[in-house]
Order: structure tokens, then C-alpha cells, then sequence
């Protein structure tokens, strides 16, 4: 199993853990730059059913 370390208390915890079961720490969800890609694609699109 793939672990990672959480910021807030250091430990290693399992890589799907969305919240750390020490100290709770809630982990993003997904990278912010997945957000602006998809930002990106849903203005992309609307430009092209507008245009
Ligand atoms: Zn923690």
C-alpha cells in the first residue's frame, strides 16, 4: 500500500485516506489544477456552442 504524509501531524497514512485518522486532517479532494482544467474545458465549450 502507498502511504503519505500528512502535513498537520507527520504521520504516514494510507494514500486513499481522505482524512487523517490521527489528528483528522481533511486531504483535498483533487489537485487544483484538475479544477481549472476542467474550468477551462467547460468555457472552452461554451464558446464553441455559442460561436
Ligand atoms: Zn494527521
Amino acid at each position: 500500500m502507498k502511504k503519505k504524509e500528512c502535513p498537520s501531524c507527520a504521520m504516514n497514512i494510507e494514500e486513499e485516506e481522505k482524512t487523517c485518522p490521527i489528528c483528522s486532517y481533511e486531504f483535498p479532494r483533487q489537485a487544483p489544477w484538475l479544477q481549472w482544467v476542467a474550468l477551462l474545458l467547460v468555457v472552452v465549450m461554451l464558446l464553441a456552442f455559442l460561436l
